[in-house]
């Protein structure tokens, strides 16, 4: 079937870099001699025929503005076969003949099930977690990174003033990628991610922890800093039982949805541009139910079936060298 329209949007949690994914979608769709479609809010919009046309001008004054002019959504009605096949049967009754979808998982998820009911369907990885297995990559991550970071930096500027200790919160769900990331680049104390410290008791998190404060009170550290992915969860809790087992001032801070939004970095935007345009030569090129990832540092795409069975995670390596470099001991 020959494809003249294409629909674009982005699902799941917004994530800095996609309103740069769109434009070089849009943009490079329109060179290509498509007619460029935006729909609104995720596939809660598409089922409801929430569209509107795009040119090039649409997409003017967005490389640089985070969040997602399409806006997102996450749509439990659409994730049935009955909303499936609505979907399928509106983009059809709308002209849509193609569509890219920008998100994580659930959003390819989403994809796959259209691209087996007939609507040609591309994803793009745009998720601030990192947290798909196919890709190395995923938009969003890098600005998200540095935004944490940055706010690290200033929790750290306190506790060193008021010799406590500090957990912070940065955003992880199931994936403590962000979590290692920014504890490295904070010369954190200690990083706690839900794959590795989840299941682990509160006792034994809370013993670990005061073991280490200890270790730092005898080189004479001035704050001591713990990174804990959203995931692991209670860290307001955990803060409390610190400061009862070692008499230091201990506080929780919760970095929130400060990590979703903001200017997109210069690495998101340019692998915003570069994947929009892969998604929509892939298209040209008649291929449907295709992930764009990158690999081995390079553009590439992948089978949406096959990525989303592949299986990552968090670097073991880098969750034992956040203590070692702070403690300036070796443990291998
Ligand atoms: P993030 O990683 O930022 O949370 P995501 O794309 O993984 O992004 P989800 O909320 O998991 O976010 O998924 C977005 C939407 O995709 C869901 O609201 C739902 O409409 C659709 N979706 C998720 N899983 C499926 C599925 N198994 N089948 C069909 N659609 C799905």
């Amino acid at each position: 079937m020959e494809i003249k329209t294409v629909g674009v949007l982005t699902s799941g949690g917004d994530a800095p870099g996609m309103n740069a994914a769109i434009r070089s979608v849009v943009r490079y769709g329109l060179s290509r001699g498509f007619k460029m479609v935006g729909v609104e809010r995720g596939y809660h919009g598409l089922l409801r025929g929430e569209f509107l046309d795009l040119d090039a001008s649409s997409v003017c004054d967005l490389i640089q503005r985070g969040g997602t002019v399409l806006q997102t959504a996450r749509s439990k009605q659409f994730a049935t076969p009955e909303g499936i096949a609505q979907a399928v049967e509106v983009a059809k009754e709308k002209g849509i003949d193609a569509l890219v979808v920008i998100g994580g998982d659930g959003s390819f998820r989403g994809a796959q099930k259209l691209s087996e009911n007939g609507l040609p369907t591309i994803g793009i990885p745009g998720t601030i977690d990192n947290d798909i297995s196919c890709t190395e990559y995923t938009i969003g991550y890098d600005t998200a990174l540095n935004t944490a970071m940055e706010a690290v930096d200033k929790v750290r500027d306190t506790a060193t003033s008021h010799q406590r200790c500090s957990l912070i919160e940065v955003m992880g769900r199931n994936a403590g990628y962000i979590a290692i990331e920014v504890a490295l680049a904070t010369g954190a104390e200690m990083v706690l991610v839900p794959e590795k410290d989840r299941a682990c008791p509160r006792v034994e998190l809370v013993n670990r922890i005061v073991d280490d404060i200890k270790i730092g009170q005898a080189v004479g550290k001035k704050h001591h800093i713990v990174i804990i992915a959203e995931g692991v969860g209670g860290s307001q809790e955990l803060a409390e039982m610190i400061e009862e087992c070692t008499g230091v001032e201990t506080r929780a801070t919760v970095l929130g949805h400060i990590q979703r939004g903001g200017s997109p970095t210069i690495h998101d935007r340019v692998v915003a541009a570069q994947m929009g345009m892969k998604a929509i030569d892939l298209l040209s090129e008649g291929k449907s139910n295709r992930v764009v990832i990158i690999k081995n540092g390079q553009l590439s795409d992948m089978d949406i079936n096959e990525g989303l069975a592949m299986q990552k995670t968090v670097s073991d390596f880098d969750y034992r060298l956040v203590g070692n470099l702070s403690r300036g001991m070796w443990n291998s």
